[in-house]
């Protein structure tokens, strides 16, 4: 049955690529009723750690997608870190030691760089020479004897052309003498990505690779590997690189490339997968917007392009606008409160249905979750801060106290507050106490929200209530 990998390097968080896959195989399993494995590929000691190991998993569970075996779920495949499978590699070297498909190799690393250079000096693409393929039995016994070190390398036939019938990119071929024999397991017993990640396809079951098209020339090394164990090699389907706006390959200088950054900014992981899916795959017609289980009866690989796509930020925010403006106002809710509460500690002590209120007369300004902060930022002002120099020179104004005794007035004797009374109230202060509307205004502002600019009065004041506008101006006339 079909079974699906992602196999991340735990060496930071997951990117914006990755994640596309992540998505692509979620998908796919699901649409085959198959399975959908995560595994780490950790063989990078010095970069590879348990903190981005956790991150990636993390990432991949906020956008609210699940796998049925691997990291985290277990399964009768494991251990599911390459690192912990270093004795299932050994069993696999041993075959291809047998049957003369790799090598011992003790050539120094500046032998092979002098070689490098070399063929450089000659315009050629560099290649392993060969030069240990035809070490006898004895000459290896002695250098091992003394003590030299060596990585192992896979032995590549000549004269082979190598055909991947790639899902995405059509009909690929390499030719082996391309190739020069590679290393398959480092100096220090470790084997390398091309050689640990054909076991685990193996062992694993793995019946189709889906991944960025930066392996695509990783593949014929495999395939060479698949064909040297006699093992079926699984289908293979390589997902085009995202391009920034520029038409460049994405990197950190654009701005945000992991989704932990999308997380943290406020995007919806809703949105973060209809936009991820939308990168490279194409849905017949014109529409743009899929939640995840439209996706799972529309999504195909027949309409991924082999062409990079292009991230577009102004889409992404499009889209996140959309769906926060979808949300279920509780669900809403729900999902600001984490970034109010880093201002507003006591956020759970308001009461729900203010909240809903509150969130609600700015939800159509928001982009991003994290937006709901400033947009709020009056109305959950509670605990004013009248000393700010504009502040006080404003609250100073011989005219202050009639203005705020007057509007108290008002507003306490006002039924109902809503937009057009509340306009009806201020026009009335200006009128009655003949004074210019910034005389009324600024001080108003100032006694309600700490602040000298924000947004609209006539619609602040009737979110607030009367009970805390009250409280506002009293605290600002003590
Ligand atoms: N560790 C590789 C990566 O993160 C996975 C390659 C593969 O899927 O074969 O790109």
């Amino acid at each position: 049955t079909y079974k699906v990998r992602y196999a991340p390097s735990p060496t930071g968080p997951l990117h914006i690529g990755g994640a596309r896959t992540v998505l692509f195989d979620y998908l796919l399993a699901r649409q085959a009723g198959g399975t959908f494995l995560i595994r780490s590929e950790d063989t990078d000691l010095a970069r590879s750690s348990a903190h981005w190991e956790e991150e990636i998993l993390d990432s991949i569970q906020w956008l609210g997608l699940d796998w049925q075996e691997g990291l985290r779920v277990g399964g009768e495949n494991g251990p599911y870190r390459q690192t912990e499978r270093l004795d299932i590699y050994k069993n696999f070297l041993d075959q291809l030691f047998d049957k003369k498909d790799c090598y011992k190799c003790f050539c120094s690393a500046e032998e092979i760089e002098a070689q490098r250079q070399e063929s450089m000096a000659k315009g050629e693409t560099p290649k392993y020479s060969g030069k240990c393929r035809s070490l006898t039995e004895d000459q290896i016994t002695e250098l091992e004897g003394q003590g030299k070190k060596y990585v192992i390398r896979f032995k590549v036939p000549q004269g082979q052309v190598i055909t991947i019938d790639d899902k995405v990119r059509g009909i690929v071929k390499f030719e082996s003498d391309g190739i020069g024999d590679y290393v398959i397991v480092k100096s220090d017993g470790i084997p390398t990505y091309n050689f640990a990640v054909v076991i685990d396809d193996i062992t694993m079951g793995i019946t189709d690779v889906v991944r960025g098209d930066e392996h695509l020339s990783n593949t014929p090394r495999q395939v060479l590997i698949y064909d040297a164990l006699q093992q079926p090699k699984p289908k293979f389907a390589h997902v085009s690189l995202i391009l920034n706006e520029q038409k460049k390959k994405m990197s950190k200088r654009d701005g945000d490339t992991s989704v932990d950054q999308y997380r943290d900014k406020g995007y919806l992981p809703e949105a973060l997968i209809n936009f991820l899916a939308l990168l490279g795959w194409a849905p017949e017609g014109e529409r743009e917007l899929f939640t995840l289980d439209e996706l799972l009866k529309e999504f195909s690989l027949d309409r991924v392009s082999k062409n990079p796509a292009v991230f577009n930020m102004e889409k992404l925010k499009w889209m996140n606008s959309v769906y926060i403006k979808n949300l279920p106002i509780k669900e809403l809710v729900t999902r600001v409160k984490p970034f109010l509460r880093n201002n507003i500690t006591d956020i759970d002590s308001y009461e729900e249905s203010w909240l809903e209120n509150v969130v609600e007369s700015v939800r159509e300004k928001m982009t991003v979750l994290s937006d709901i902060v400033e947009l709020t930022a009056d109305i959950f002002h509670d605990d004013i801060d009248f000393d700010g120099e504009k502040s006080r020179d404003i609250l100073k104004q011989e005219e202050v106290d009639s203005v705020m005794d007057l509007f108290k007035e008002k507003i306490i004797a006002a039924e109902e507050l809503n937009y057009n009374k509340v306009e009806d109230i201020l026009k009335s202060l200006t009128k009655e106490l003949n004074l210019g509307g910034k005389k009324v205004f600024m001080p108003l502002r100032v006694a309600l929200t700490g602040r000298t600019s924000g947004g609209e009065l006539y619609s602040l004041i009737p979110i607030l209530g009367k009970e805390r506008v009250i409280k506002r101006v009293d605290k600002m006339l003590s």
